[in-house]
């Protein structure tokens, strides 16, 4: 079996969560076939010896398939759980009192070892356990106990998560000690994205920011948007980090379920703005943790996260412990070639198109912007980009083009990171240092690659004074010459204007 069509085809990406059910050399390599771009490894589970060799076998076989794959560290941040219930489960009803302790017996009272949850307490507010299947409210808060009753009840077990919707709790660090141990792992593994749990404002991507350069390191930041105060501060936020996750899952605790779908379309639109790539998470296609198809409304889920404008969709349990990893990462595959026809043909997202992002570099922007113009008119085969930060790469997709967007880069790690950005396809090349022999350069590798034949056209966009150093400053139509620019030895190439 070869990579499949959809794979080669699909213009959105994917995010697959390794975990028991995928982390085998047979299972990764057939993700990575139908379509699985990018790895999500999840330090809420598992050790840092077990993630070294996941990551490794990965990225081994990625590069023995030819596929470009990154690598996200999704690290746990400051998530609340209870201690042990000795006697579990510890049954509840509606009206139970209930109280918690630092350090608690487990059934009079129950330990919750979090102090900073006991200082930010108030009487009144609401708390979820257990992904919400419980529901308390707070009576009495003391530094040292909550006096809590019951609101819905349910079997309650060992170490379950503790959610205070709306509560800040401001004294909580974004970054807990595991925390900077899984970040430091991930950093000397040289992952592209670290995905940042419970983000609340742009001062927690900057407190990672500054650990990173503390630590001499770099990977993108990815803000994972779960909790009610990051929705007040989304701009910021988004403007802080690299990219950003719309972490359904806990959002759905943090505000009500029922408000998710608006939240999502609005977190997009603001990241397709900022041309920042965002990524939809949390049970795409939960369906298929135990069936080989999914339901219809998972399918429409997917489906709709592509219209929304989201640049990858993500499965979780789907691909960490779900009997049928392979066929979710196709499922994805194929319902994003068909929403991706559609929606281009139809022209959504129309409002971004031709109009500059207003980013920290205007002649860039301005050129990204021109090539989708440029495009409609003469339907090029591929819109191509030297870029060494992934810049222009991603400005260029923020107007969602029909033609694949081929990102050069001479930088392993620029490379990489283009697996998350909608559209992009990235190769690596050598450093040029003329525009004649960039474009020359590039005509003969895409050729090679089956991705231009002769008398296709190319717009090319490129930054001069030349080298990758250069900012995007220029655009050409180049339509792909004769024999001459393909022969082996083509100095001579006949690059011809249109
Ligand atoms: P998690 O994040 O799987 O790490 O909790 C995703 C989410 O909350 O949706
Ligand atoms: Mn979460």
């Amino acid at each position: 079996m070869s990579v499949s069509a959809s794979a080669l085809r699909k213009k959105t990406k994917i995010v697959a969560t390794l975990g028991p059910a995928s982390a085998d050399e047979a299972s990764l390599r057939a993700m990575i076939r139908e379509g699985m771009d990018v790895i999500r490894i999840n330090f809420s589970h598992g050790e840092h010896e077990e993630h070294r060799t996941t990551i490794e076998l990965a990225q081994r076989i990625a590069a023995e398939e030819g596929r470009v794959l990154a690598t996200m560290c999704d690290i746990q941040g400051p998530k609340i759980r209870i201690g042990e219930i000795p006697d579990e489960p510890l049954e509840l009803f509606a009206g139970d009192a209930i109280r918690f302790q630092l350090e608690g017996d487990g059934s009079n009272c129950i330990s919750l070892p979090h102090p900073e949850l006991f200082r930010d307490a108030q009487p009144g507010m609401q708390l979820l356990l257990d992904d919400g299947s419980l529901e308390l409210t707070v009576e009495a808060a003391q530094p040292q106990l909550l006096e809590c009753r019951v609101v819905v009840g349910g079997p309650l077990t060992s170490r379950k998560g503790v959610t205070a919707p709306k509560a800040s709790l401001q004294s909580l660090s974004a970054i807990t000690e595991k925390d900077r141990r899984d970040i430091e792992f991930a950093l000397q593994m040289n992952v592209d994205y670290i995905a940042m749990s419970f983000v609340r404002s742009e001062e927690d991507i900057h407190e990672l920011r500054w650990l990173m350069r503390h630590l001499r390191k770099k990977a993108d930041i990815i803000a994972k948007i779960e909790k009610h105060d990051a929705l007040q501060n989304i701009v910021e936020i988004i403007a802080a980090a690299d990219g950003v996750m719309v972490a359904r899952g806990d959002l759905g605790l943090e505000t009500p379920a029922e408000e998710v779908p608006f939240q999502q379309k609005r977190i997009i639109t603001l990241c397709n703005e900022a041309a920042k790539p965002v990524i939809t998470a949390t049970q795409m296609l939960s369906s298929m943790i135990h069936h080989p198809r999914p339901t219809r409304a998972d399918a429409s889920d997917v489906y709709n996260a592509i219209v929304d404008g989201t640049d990858a969709v993500m499965l979780s349990n789907e691909t960490a412990v779900g009997q049928f990893p392979v066929e979710a990462v196709r499922t994805m595959a194929n319902i994003s070639v068909i929403a991706e026809s559609h929606q281009l043909e139809s022209g959504e997202n129309a409002s971004l198109r031709g109009r500059p992002a207003g980013g920290k570099d205007e002649i860039s922007d301005a050129i990204s912007a021109a090539s989708y113009e440029i495009a409609r008119t003469v339907r090029p085969r591929a819109i191509v980009t030297a870029t060494m930060s992934g810049y222009t790469a991603r400005h260029i997709a923020r107007g969602r083009p029909l033609a694949p967007i081929i990102s050069l880069t001479p930088l392993p790690e620029t490379y990489r990171r283009m697996a998350l950005v909608w559209g992009v396809q990235p190769l690596i090349v050598k450093q040029f240092n003329s525009i004649e022999s960039m474009i020359a350069t590039v005509v003969r590798k895409l050729h090679e690659e089956g991705l231009a034949d002769p008398g296709d056209v190319l717009v090319i966009l490129a930054g001069t004074p030349f080298g990758f150093g250069g900012r995007t400053n220029m655009i050409q139509i180049h339509r792909v010459g004769d024999a001459g620019e393909l022969d082996e030895n083509g100095a001579e190439f006949a690059a011809e204007e249109v």
